[in-house]
């Protein structure tokens, strides 16, 4: 089997979550096999090289967790990206529209210098809108979006296009 289809092979299509009329990707079967796990790691280490990468933005919640395996296992930084009013000390801030609403995500003021280049990661692609205010926030405090990881992409979505505004790399395991 390809990682990606022993990635399908765990995932969970959860009908109705958290709202009626949408169908959940659940990826928390992936994180009771570790052998999986290291694999997936393994993964997006090796973009992480490729594309020599200075910091791994990990975005909450579900980012948060290959996120830090990836850059303990570089040997980078990590950076959370976070909902509005989780995060202690100075931030700034990024609001984009969701489907129904709005939603805000911060990072701290101090976490990216100027010229470094960011992984920016995630669990699952759809519209693209959370992944891109992540990249903007990086690039408002002088950071380079390097790359994006997902495990997940909902190709339908072309959450990809609206990412690529300079050009940046897109990987996914699934599509
Ligand atoms: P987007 O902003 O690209 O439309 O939505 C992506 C964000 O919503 C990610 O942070 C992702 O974790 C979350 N998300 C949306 N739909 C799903 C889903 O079906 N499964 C999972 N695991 N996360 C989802």
């Amino acid at each position: 089997m390809t990682l990606s289809e022993k990635i399908n092979a765990e995932i969970r299509d959860i009908k109705d979550f958290p709202k009626p009329g949408i169908v959940f990707k659940d990826i928390t079967p992936i994180l009771s096999r570790p052998k999986l796990v290291s694999e997936i790691v393994d993964w997006f280490v090796e973009k992480g090289k490729q594309d020599k990468i200075d910091v791994i933005v990990g975005v909450e919640s579900r980012g948060f967790l290959f996120g830090m395996m990836v850059a303990e296992r570089l040997g980078l930084p990590f950076v959370p990206v976070r909902k509005e009013g989780k995060l202690p000390h100075k931030t700034i801030k990024h609001s984009y529209d969701l489907e129904y609403g709005s939603a805000t995500m911060e990072i701290h003021s101090d976490a990216i210098k100027p010229g470094q280049k960011v992984m920016i990661h995630d669990d699952l692609l759809a519209t693209g809108g959370t992944a891109l205010a992540a990249a903007k926030l990086v690039k408002e405090l002088g950071g380079k979006v390097g790359n994006f990881t997902f495990l997940i992409e909902l190709g339908f979505l072309e959450g990809e296009k609206k990412l690529k505004t300079e050009n940046e790399a897109v990987y996914s395991i699934v599509t």
